[in-house]
């Protein structure tokens, strides 16, 4: 193994060099992804570019519309992030179980993204928010939602040369809140069998359901929308019967594959389990928060 390394010192110098390497070169921030695949020799490229001392990529703001996040911010900022202790806790909840101490301090939630893997914690919370990224190239900058961002496994719609500078989402509605669930083969320092996000909206009242977004990690090619089971909850009372009929139509809508974690039976189980708890505890945390 050998490449060189390079390390640019603001955005600009970044793209630069990765427009002028072309496909022999890769981004590098935490390297929890990337020197993995290179020692494993699934990849080889001849020029790292080290991202992950470039300014104003680290960190969250909050907008008028919502929230940014730098792709260089780590898991263990998200976990203590004060505006992400309440309805937006699923952020809060897929960080703290992304591997171990050493891995939270140091990956970034930008790597998680472009990585793409089907299993990827990150994922499903950013998809149940709707968000875009902002991305800058050779060719100018553009703005694509992170629902086509991501192809396929280890796929992204990411030209040569381009890279993620921010994550972009809106505020919740009043009356909403969030929440993730993983399942792994053990509770810590494990990769996915499926990961569920909820995002639920309920009427004034509390009680019935006025939207709901759900993303499914680890139960196909990429995390997916249950389009059909977030369709059905709207206008039907918050509980256990809509949301049990929720969990039944994202299991119908996943395809996942058996491999040496989990048969595909067991994780369409996991997908309908995951989703009607995720919901629940999103109701549980809009009564929470009510006066
Ligand atoms: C022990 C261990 C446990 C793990 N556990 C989990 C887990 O439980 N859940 C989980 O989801 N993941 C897990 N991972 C995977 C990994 O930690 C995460 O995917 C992490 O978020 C990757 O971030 P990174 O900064 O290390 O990415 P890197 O390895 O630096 O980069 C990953 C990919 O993204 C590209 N890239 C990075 N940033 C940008 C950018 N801003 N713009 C364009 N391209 C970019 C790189 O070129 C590379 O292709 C684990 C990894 C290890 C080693």
């Amino acid at each position: 193994m050998s490449f060189d390394l390079h390390r640019p010192s603001s955005l600009a110098e970044a793209v630069a060099l990765a427009g002028l390497f072309g496909p022999g070169a890769r981004f590098i921030a935490g390297g929890t992804d990337v020197v993995i695949q290179i020692n494993r020799g699934k990849i080889a490229p001849a020029h790292l570019i080290d991202i992950s001392l470039l300014p104003g990529l680290a960190g969250i703001a909050a907008t008028a519309e919502g929230y940014a996040i730098g792709p260089l911010t780590t898991y263990r900022t998200i976990e203590r992030h004060a505006a992400f202790q309440g309805p937006l806790s699923a952020l809060v909840e897929a960080a703290a179980v992304v591997g171990g101490h050493q891995v939270r301090n140091i990956a970034t939630v930008g790597g998680n993204i472009v990585n793409a893997s089907p299993a990827a914690d990150f994922v499903p919370p950013l998809l149940t928010l709707d968000a875009v990224l902002d991305i800058a190239g050779p060719q100018g900058d553009r703005t694509v939602a992170l629902r086509d961002f991501i192809t396929g496994p280890g796929k992204t719609s990411l030209g040569a040369g381009e890279l993620v500078t921010a994550i972009r989402f809106a505020r919740l509605a009043a009356n909403s809140a969030t929440a993730f669930f993983k399942e792994g083969r053990r509770k810590a320092m494990e990769i996915s069998v499926v990961c569920v996000a909820a995002s639920l909206t309920l009427d004034a009242s509390g009680t019935r359901c006025v939207s709901a977004r759900l993303a499914v990690g680890a139960a196909g090619p990429t995390a997916l929308r249950p389009e059909r089971a977030e369709a059905s909850l709207a206008g039907q009372a918050a509980g256990l019967t809509s949301f049990r009929d929720a969990g039944r139509l994202a299991a119908e809508a996943s395809s996942p594959i058996s491999d040496v974690r989990a048969s595909a039976d067991h994780r369409r189980h996991l997908v309908a389990v995951l989703v009607e708890r995720a919901l629940t505890r999103c109701a549980e945390r809009i009564a929470g928060a009510r006066p």
